[in-house]
């Protein structure tokens, strides 16, 4: 054939393009993924209905379908694309100290806050309350991380401020509210308001002792004025903050607004907002004190013993944002799977991308599992069971450190399941790898979580008779599970320093196992306990042994949806 100087022009940079063809015809590539529903999750409702939030199906139903909707994907899409501003001063140089969003950002919020998974469920009497919400924090995080964390720490801090009964009284019904009433006014005056947290300062973050932000009484009771600065603190656009600061009794905890009560602005200089690997969507500032308005909450000298009761519940909210990030990119991963082809084969036909999804989906179930297991035990500890709160106690930690520490491995491997199109942004698994380091940092890192373990198993004997009495509830069901179980016992009396993550992730996979063995099918408990317990497992993902029930384990979990 011979090329004239016409044809030149339809040549591909490569040498000759398809002549008088079409050159960007879209052939095996996945539609797009929504709509779908994110509470589709055999694993998710059956936990749901068993630890006694059943009756909240039908909302989460809802909830789901809205989470995997075209529009709340895109509302999660944008809210990271267009990343809050800080504004520090109005046009005439008065300080406002506010945060810009994107509005997708607000519809997040909205949707967040009216379906009750800010602080609602503390205003809730039924039982499986906090149940319900961890589970719709399970299907809403198919959409931004990012916003969890406002929701988040409105939920947590309930019970810290519960402590100081007259602070309740007023702010415990706004932060209860299902309205997102944004904007800086007084707080007392709004629909909703929304709660932050400032701990960490500069020379330290896990060690608060080494707080230097002062607290000086005025000559009101429980007033003082804070002098300081905080190295983190997110979603600085909350309406009140509790904060830590060393009282002339030592480091205790105070309630900052940023709009006092006569409508002036507190002193809340926010000075840079950080430039962070991910949880874009999301603000976190570095904001300084001098002559803040502050109320104290809880006894002077006691900050940690108050603000722990916040801690517990976002360490929970980890657990769950983490599990849901699985959930998310293995539903991608699976989608994808189904719709591509590889050397005249669908990647969901070809066995060992399906050894990937299958491993993937036991440590998806896995995680679900002991989400729920957690907020189980956290709606029966508030309730008053005692047993459930030594076994909260010690499972929340062990689930915090374990779960988000698996996090980002999973991510990565879900996002590659993707092929290129995982590594580039349209795709979304980038925005989920990046969110998933962060929550094994926040509140309470790998370490401080391991060792968090260790002050509760010496401090509080109960913790440790809660987790056996949990474990024994399955003696004799598996030998793999009796013999980690007994192992476990060995490991406990070392208690040092040096092996608290070898115990916690022991620990955990144990907890893990049990919970499977008890509740989920014979191919998934087997399949966990074979490889999570029994060393049948390689070091990757993808990697369960011959026989290990893939098509039981991919049918529970990513039912076939063609
Ligand atoms: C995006 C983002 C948002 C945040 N938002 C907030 C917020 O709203 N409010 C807030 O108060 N904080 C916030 N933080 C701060 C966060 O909680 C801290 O970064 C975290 O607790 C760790 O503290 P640090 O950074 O001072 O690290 P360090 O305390 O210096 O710890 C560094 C490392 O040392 C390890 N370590 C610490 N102690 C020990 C020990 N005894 N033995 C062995 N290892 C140890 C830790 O596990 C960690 O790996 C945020 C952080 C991020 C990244």
């Amino acid at each position: 054939m011979t090329i004239t100087r016409a044809d030149e022009s339809q040549q591909t940079p490569y040498g000759l393009g398809a002549l008088g063809g079409v050159t960007h015809d879209v052939t095996n590539q996945p539609p797009h993924p929504a709509p779908y529903d994110a509470s589709d999750d055999v694993a998710l409702l059956e936990g749901v209905r068993r630890e006694g939030a059943g009756w909240a199906e039908e909302d989460l139903r809802r909830l789901g379908r809205l989470a995997g909707s075209e529009e709340a994907q895109e509302w999660a899409e944008q809210a990271n694309r267009h990343e809050p501003e800080l504004r520090t001063h109005d046009r005439y140089g008065h300080r406002v100290d506010e945060v810009d969003f994107h509005p997708s950002w607000h519809h997040l919020m909205r949707t967040a806050v009216a379906e009750g998974l800010a602080g609602a469920p503390w205003a809730d009497d039924r039982p499986g309350a906090h149940v319900a919400r961890t589970a719709g924090g399970l299907v809403w995080g198919h959409t931004d991380a990012g916003h969890g964390c406002p929701t988040s720490m409105t939920y947590a801090a309930v019970p810290a401020l519960r402590k100081q009964p007259e602070l309740a009284k007023i702010y415990e019904p706004l932060l209860t509210s299902r309205a997102y009433d944004p904007g800086l006014r007084v707080p007392a005056e709004k629909r909703g308001l929304l709660a932050g947290m400032g701990m960490t300062e500069k020379q330290g973050g896990s060690d608060v002792r080494t707080n230097t932000t002062a607290a000086t009484p005025t000559a009101e009771p429980g007033v003082y004025t804070l002098r300081g600065h905080k190295w983190f603190t997110s979603a600085p656009m909350c309406d009140v903050f509790l904060v830590l600061a060393q009282a002339p009794g030592g480091l205790s905890c105070f309630l900052v607004p940023r709009v006092l009560p006569d409508g002036t602005r507190n002193t809340f200089r926010i000075q840079r907002l950080k430039e962070k690997l991910g949880n874009r969507s999301n603000a976190s500032s570095e904001p300084e004190f001098d002559g803040t308005v502050a109320w104290l909450v809880g006894p002077e000298g006691q900050g940690v013993k108050t603000i722990i009761e916040m801690v517990n519940c976002t360490r929970l909210d980890c657990v769950m944002m983490s599990a849901a990030l699985m959930r998310k990119t293995l539903v991608e991963a699976g989608h994808h799977a189904r719709h591509r082809s590889a050397f005249g084969a669908r990647l969901a036909d070809q066995p060992l991308m399906r050894n990937v999804l299958a491993d993937l989906a036991l440590e998806s179930e896995a995680a679900t599992t002991l989400t729920l297991r957690l907020a189980g035990a956290a709606d029966r500890a508030v309730r008053g069971d005692s047993g459930e709160a030594a076994f909260r106690r010690i499972a929340t930690a062990v689930g915090k450190y374990w779960v988000t520490k698996r996090g980002p491995a999973f991510t990565a491997e879900a996002l590659e399941c993707l092929g290129g199109n995982g590594y580039v942004e349209d795709s979304g698994m980038p925005r989920h790898y990046r969110e998933a380091p962060l929550l094994s940092i926040w509140e309470g890192s790998g370490n401080v979580n391991a060792l968090d373990v260790l002050r509760a198993l010496g401090r509080d004997p109960a913790t440790a008779q809660a987790l056996f009495d949990e474990l024994s509830l399955t003696r004799g069901a598996d030998a793999r599970l009796d013999a980690a179980v007994a192992g476990l016992e060995d490991q406990l009396a070392e208690g040092s320093q040096v092996t608290a993550r070898r115990l916690v992730e022991r620990m955990a996979l144990t907890l893990q196992a049990s919970l499977l063995v008890r509740h989920a099918p014979a191919a998934v408990a087997d399949a966990f306990c074979a490889t999570r317990l029994g060393g049948d497992w390689g070091h990757a993902f993808g990697t369960l042994p011959a026989g290990a029930g893939l098509d039981a384990i991919l049918e529970r979990s990513l039912p076939g949806r063609e």
